[in-house]
Formats: C-alpha cells, sequence, structure tokens
C-alpha cells in the first residue's frame, strides 16, 4: 500500500478498542467464559457495569452501532426487562464475590432516548441486584435533542455523575447532512440545563472530519466548545468503518455509480469527495447548501484534533488520552476509561455489548431475536468469548495505555513481571525513529506526532498471529 493510499479516508475501522482482535473471539469458548463466571474474583480487580440501550431517533450516517430506529414502547419496555434479567443473573455469580461495581457506564446508541419514567424504573430495578451507590463515576451518553430538563433532573437523582454529551459538530447543515437528530440550539439548552443541575462532569464529544466539515468550520466548532467550558473535551476521528450509510455511498462512488465533485475552495488535502450538495439542500432545513461535500484525509483529521487541543490547552485543559482534554487533571477522572484500560472486570450487558472477566473476552449475541431469547430462557446471552493469556494480557494493557501518550515501565514489571522495554525494544526503536516516541529508563512518551496516530501504531505490538489479520 502506498503511503498516499494509506492516508486517505478509506473503508473500514481505525480504532483499536482492544486486544486481540475481536475476529479471534469465538462462539466455541463460551465454555472457558462460563468457568471464569463460576470462579471467585482476584482481588483487588475493580468491577464495572456497562448498559446497552440499543435506540436512537435516527441512523447516523457513519455509524456502525448496533442501534434500532423502529422499535415501539412495547419493544424498549421488553428490552429494558431484559437487561434487568441479564444484570440480576450477573448478580448472583460467584465473580461478583461481594465487590461494589467501582463504574457503571450506559452507552448507546442513545441512553437518553428512554423517558424519564423508564429511566426511573430500568434503573430502580437494576439498582436492586447491583446497586451503584458506592461507584466511583456513573457515566450517561446523552444526545442533546432527547433531553428534557426533569430527564436531567431524574438522571442526577439516580446517581449520574458524569455526562456525556454528543454534541459532534455544531454546524446545522453537517449535523443534517451526517443524518445526526439533533439541532444546534438544542446542544446550548441541554447544556445549560446540565450545567445548573450541578452533573460533577459534563463531556462533550465531537468528530473531527465528519463530512463536509472545512478549517473554518472546525475553528468556530472548538471555539463553541471551549466557550461552553465543559470539564471535558472527547475528539474522534472520523472513520468510515463498513456497512454504515457513508460507506455505501463511497463504493457508489468508487464504482463510478455516482460522479465525483471537484472540491470547494476551503476543502484542506481531500482525498476523496461526495456529490452531496443536493441531499442538503432541502427546503425542509432553510438552509443554504454549502458548496461542497468532502471527506479529509487522515493528516487533515490529525491536523484538526492537534488544532483543537492547541486551543484547549490555551484555555487551560489538559491531555488525558489520544481523544480527551480535561480541565484539571487531577479532579477529573474518567473512570470507566482507566478502569478498563488498566484490566478491570466488566460485565457488558445488552444485545452486543462488549465486557471482560477475569482474562476471558466475552461478546454478547448480537441480534434483538437472539438476545432476548436467551433471557427469555433465563440464560446469559454470550455470543463469543476468548480467553486471554497473560502475555496478550500485558499487551492488551500495553497498548490501551500508551493512548495515554505515557507507559510506566513499573507499573508493567509489578502487575505482569514484564519488562516492557527489552521486550518491544525493537517496536518503540522503530517507533522513536519514526519521531512516535521517545524511549526513557522508566517508561515511554508519545510525542504529539504519536499521540494524534496512536491507534494505526498499535498493531506493531501484535504478537505475529494477530499482525496483517482483519481487526473486528
Ligand atoms: S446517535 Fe450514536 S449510536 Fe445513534 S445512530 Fe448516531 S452515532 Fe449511532
Amino acid at each position: 500500500m502506498s503511503e498516499a493510499t494509506q492516508e486517505k479516508t478509506g473503508l473500514g475501522n481505525y480504532f483499536i478498542a482492544n486486544y486481540p482482535p475481536f475476529s479471534a473471539w469465538k462462539p466455541a469458548h463460551l465454555t472457558e467464559a462460563h468457568a471464569a463466571l463460576q470462579r471467585a474474583p482476584r482481588p483487588d480487580t475493580p468491577l464495572g457495569l456497562y448498559l446497552h440501550i440499543p435506540f436512537c431517533r435516527k441512523r447516523c450516517k457513519f455509524c456502525y452501532f448496533r442501534v434500532y430506529t423502529d422499535k415501539n414502547a412495547r419493544d424498549v419496555e421488553n428490552y429494558a426487562a431484559a437487561l434487568v434479567r441479564e444484570v440480576e443473573l450477573y448478580s448472583k455469580l460467584p465473580i461478583v464475590g461481594g465487590r461494589p461495581l467501582h463504574y457503571v457506564y450506559f452507552g448507546g446508541g442513545t441512553p437518553s432516548y428512554l423517558s424519564a419514567a423508564q429511566l426511573r424504573d430500568l434503573m430502580g430495578r437494576l439498582q436492586a441486584f447491583l446497586p451503584w451507590q458506592q461507584a466511583a463515576e456513573v457515566t450517561f451518553e446523552c444526545e442533546p435533542g432527547t433531553l428534557q430538563r426533569h430527564k436531567l433532573e431524574a438522571l442526577r437523582e439516580l446517581g449520574v455523575t458524569r455526562l456525556s454529551l454528543g454534541v459532534e459538530n455544531f454546524n446545522p447543515q453537517l449535523l443534517e447532512y451526517n443524518g445526526r437528530a439533533h439541532l444546534e440550539e438544542e446542544i446550548y439548552r441541554a447544556y445549560g440545563w446540565a450545567r445548573e443541575l450541578g452533573f460533577d462532569q459534563i463531556n462533550i464529544d465531537l468528530i473531527a472530519g465528519m463530512v463536509g466539515e472545512t478549517w473554518d468550520n472546525w475553528r468556530t466548532c472548538v471555539r463553541k466548545t471551549i466557550e461552553l467550558n465543559p470539564e471535558s473535551v472527547t475528539v474522534y476521528q472520523m472513520e468510515l468503518p463498513f456497512n454504515t450509510v457513508f460507506s455505501k455511498e463511497l463504493k457508489a462512488v468508487a464504482s463510478g455509480q455516482w460522479p465525483v465533485a471537484s472540491n470547494g475552495a476551503d476543502a484542506p488535502s481531500v482525498s476523496s469527495a461526495l456529490p452531496l450538495t443536493e441531499a442538503v439542500s432541502s427546503p425542509a432545513t432553510g438552509h443554504e447548501p454549502l458548496a461542497t461535500f468532502s471527506i479529509a484525509d487522515w493528516p487533515t483529521k490529525r491536523a484538526w484534533v492537534d488544532y483543537a487541543f492547541a486551543e484547549m490547552a490555551k484555555a487551560g485543559y489538559e491531555v488525558s488520552s489520544a481523544y480527551t482534554m480535561v480541565k484539571d487533571k487531577a479532579r477529573t477522572k474518567f473512570v470507566y476509561r482507566d478502569s478498563l484500560w488498566h484490566g478491570a472486570d466488566m460485565f457488558g450487558c445488552g444485545v452486543a455489548s462488549f465486557g471482560h472477566v477475569q482474562g476471558v473476552h466475552v461478546q454478547n449475541l448480537d441480534t434483538w431475536e437472539q438476545y432476548l431469547a436467551a433471557l427469555d430462557r433465563g440464560e446469559l446471552p454470550l455470543g463469543r468469548a476468548l480467553p486471554v493469556t497473560p502475555r496478550q494480557l500485558q499487551i492488551r494493557e500495553m497498548i490501551l495505555q500508551l493512548k495515554t501518550a505515557w507507559l510506566d515501565a513499573g507499573y508493567f514489571q509489578r502487575k505482569f513481571g514484564a519488562d516492557i522495554l527489552k521486550d518491544h525494544a525493537a517496536s518503540f526503536a522503530s517507533l522513536a525513529q519514526a519521531g512516535f516516541v521517545s524511549v526513557q529508563d522508566d517508561g515511554v512518551q508519545l510525542t504529539r506526532e504519536g499521540l494524534l496516530q496512536v491507534d494505526r501504531l498499535l498493531p506493531a505490538f501484535f504478537e505475529p498471529e494477530y499482525q496483517g489479520t482483519r481487526y473486528t
């Protein structure tokens, strides 16, 4: 593959969320998962709970998650009942071992799609089995257009400490074209209520490189984000995974079924462009169509994240990971992320959810019907698993912690008895030569250049059998 080809935003995943790759997880390993669930926990391993709420008002065109936009109130009720049953089954297993939940994460999908009454009912029933009063953090993902003041009041009462607002962009045309359901004014309204109600931490999610993004618009997005003054800002670089609306459109362009538009004056380093102008000139929006819709290449997206990080640094934010900047690093923690990146156990509940139990990766059945049917039978809805060797656990933590820009060699020595500087000397040397890391006596520091593209550096640490294999 040429350098130029690598820099295009092509089809496929970029983000590395786990190790070994998901393609290695198999139903044949479920026996090991069930055995792990029957064992008492290792001392000092925190326990967390992830709950997947798979409903959205509409499907964003870049979305590859397991979400449903066609479910009715009865479906939502059935799903909530299944989630409660799943948590109940977990709560009775030896793996819990009396551990209180250290963190809880409501993700999706759109957890805030549920009404205040549904949330009160669901959270009350969940807590009857696994209470979270003692948890260090309870995160709840929100789509701004689904929030009302009374829903946020309910979330506050129900113990949510960290609210994550899926803003992604402030530009109405970009939001609409990319299939986002919310409006710009709904961002300000939701944020204002959340601030008034005193949530401990508000995170704003942005995406660098939504289709149609330009430098001017990105600067505006960053400025508006800083003006809101959230505790934490997360910036993802737009991917084009398979099976999204955009990936299908891109394939149509590649196969010549769709002509490619010329680049607009302000579209930087565009590697591929889609003729999407017509799609946003709908009279319903009342907005002027943008001159050109284009997909930025990776160097441009990295430049946008770099710009956001630099502007936020001027406003007092610090880098907390390759994707996140926080206002006060000592105070603003992200317990879910840090626990997972340090090998915590986690029950992943909900259709297609991922979890980790005592050295075994697990994923739930990934269709609505199969998931509900398993719980109807009173069984945990596990679909596939992978027992992870001690060396793989160490590599997993290493590649995840590298995303924080610093690897502490002492931590790996204490936890795994591993000398990562020696074991991975060749990989670190080649990354150092490329200017992505600097190797020090006590660890490895990622440079800014390395941090901005950390996900594509991580396969260098994969074992030979996973080099060049399909990731998902
Ligand atoms: S709101 Fe999130 S989960 Fe729902 S369709 Fe959009 S990207 Fe996917």
